[in-house]
């Protein structure tokens, strides 16, 4: 929180920071084969709307930076089309791109001050010195670092420095802002007060933003939308909202979402009355609505994952669907998480109810019917 206030500042008395070229980046069919051919990004396609805030997110080495250092030019397309505002850009050199890109590394010029690191892209632009000097003193207020500008890099904390790559980054106006995990190598307090800023940063900047982290919850407070990504492949786009509570399959159900949602393994199969599922390990039962099902309801046994989130399996039930031992008791604040065992198999409760509970006390667990969702053999919601 310690710095988002002068950006609200900012909005308010410097409005002629504000961008009006506020651009769309189209993908289409995008591939990158490297030169020994692996297939880091497989036909990727993505529609990012002007001044939206998109996250790119996924485990290290599915190909989230290769996608990145794509539409910034630093990596060459191998098949497919990029726009920007329907123009193709594919062989347009990364400097006339007008895009504004911030690494993990902070990647600031060693010899240069923080002021010469932030108008270096206007230097380069041959814009007067003048112009360079009130820009730049516009951007440090911005952020919050008027007082740095005479020190070097290494004169600087992590922090400090990662607020001055993106100072260089808005120096020039970009239509797009490029990130490339630019907290990973900040502490966890520091990240979590750089998420809200950089957010409100790229709002009154209105430029599009392109922002990739392997972290979930950068993800889900971050983006207006987010593009989850596997082995190269987009497998599933939308608000964390929709992604959190209606994903395609059980790799984007696992990945979003803190605790990750509890799986269990077993089979639905018809009843006389509708459909039930049973748990493989200790036969846990239960009835299953109409609606957990996406597709057609299966006719047959069918193997299939129950998913439900914690906060969805109820302490105290007064019909349980099973028993479980309390292993673990987390107290987060405003909430509790119960990390519980059943035959062998490790789930996580969010407690809402007031009764208090020992580690080792033997819990009667309701699953609520209404918020479970099955995934097939292959990971595919059913
Ligand atoms: P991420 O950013 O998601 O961690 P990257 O885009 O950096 O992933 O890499 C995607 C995959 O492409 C990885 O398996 C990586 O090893 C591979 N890769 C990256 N650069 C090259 C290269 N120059 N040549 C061959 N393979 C590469």
């Amino acid at each position: 929180m310690l710095f988002s206030f002068s950006i609200f500042t900012e909005r308010a008395t410097h409005g002629a920071i504000n961008n009006t070229n506020m651009t769309n980046v189209t993908l289409r069919n995008i591939n990158k084969k490297y030169e020994n051919g692996y297939e880091a990004v497989q036909n990727v396609n993505l529609e990012i709307n002007a001044g939206e805030f998109l996250v790119l997110v996924g485990p290290s080495g599915c190909g989230k930076s290769t996608l990145l250092r794509m539409i910034a030019g630093l990596e060459t397309i191998t098949s497919g089309e990029l726009l920007f505002d329907n123009k193709v850009m594919n062989d347009t050199e990364p400097r006339k791109r007008d895009v504004g890109m911030v690494f993990q590394n902070y990647a600031l010029y060693p010899h240069m001050t923080v002021a010469e690191n932030i108008g270096f892209p206007l230097q380069v632009k041959k814009e007067p010195k003048e112009q360079i000097t009130k820009r730049v003193h516009d951007v440090a207020r911005m952020l919050n670092i008027t007082d740095l500008l005479t020190r070097l890099p290494k004169q600087l904390s992590g922090g400090q420095r990662q607020r001055v790559a993106v100072g260089r980054a808005i120096a020039r106006t970009p239509r797009v802002f490029l990130f490339d995990e630019p907290l990973s190598n900040l502490d966890a307090r520091l990240r979590m007060d750089m998420r809200t800023e950089i957010t409100h940063l790229q709002r009154t900047v209105g430029a599009t933003a392109v922002y990739v982290t392997h972290d979930h919850t950068e993800a889900m407070t971050m983006g207006d939308r987010i593009a989850v990504l596997k082995d190269g492949i987009i497998m599933q786009v939308g608000t964390p909202s929709e992604l959190y509570n209606n994903p395609c399959n059980q790799f984007v159900a696992s990945f979003l979402g803190s605790p990750t949602i509890n799986l269990f393994n077993g089979v639905v199969q018809p009843t006389a009355n509708g459909t039930e599922f049973i748990e493989n390990n200790n036969g846990i039962r239960c009835a299953v609505p109409r609606n957990a099902f996406t597709h057609v309801l299966p006719s047959t046994t069918t193997q299939a994952t129950l998913a439900i989130r914690a906060e969805h399996l109820q302490a105290h039930a007064t019909t349980p669907t099973f028993t479980a031992t309390v292993e673990n008791i987390e107290f987060v604040g405003h909430e509790t998480l119960l990390h519980i065992q059943t035959a062998g198999t490790k789930k996580i409760l969010r407690n809402t109810t007031a009764t208090s509970v020992q580690v080792g006390t033997e819990l009667p667990v309701g699953i609520t019917p209404e918020f479970i969702y099955f995934f097939d053999s292959n990971g595919n919601r059913m």
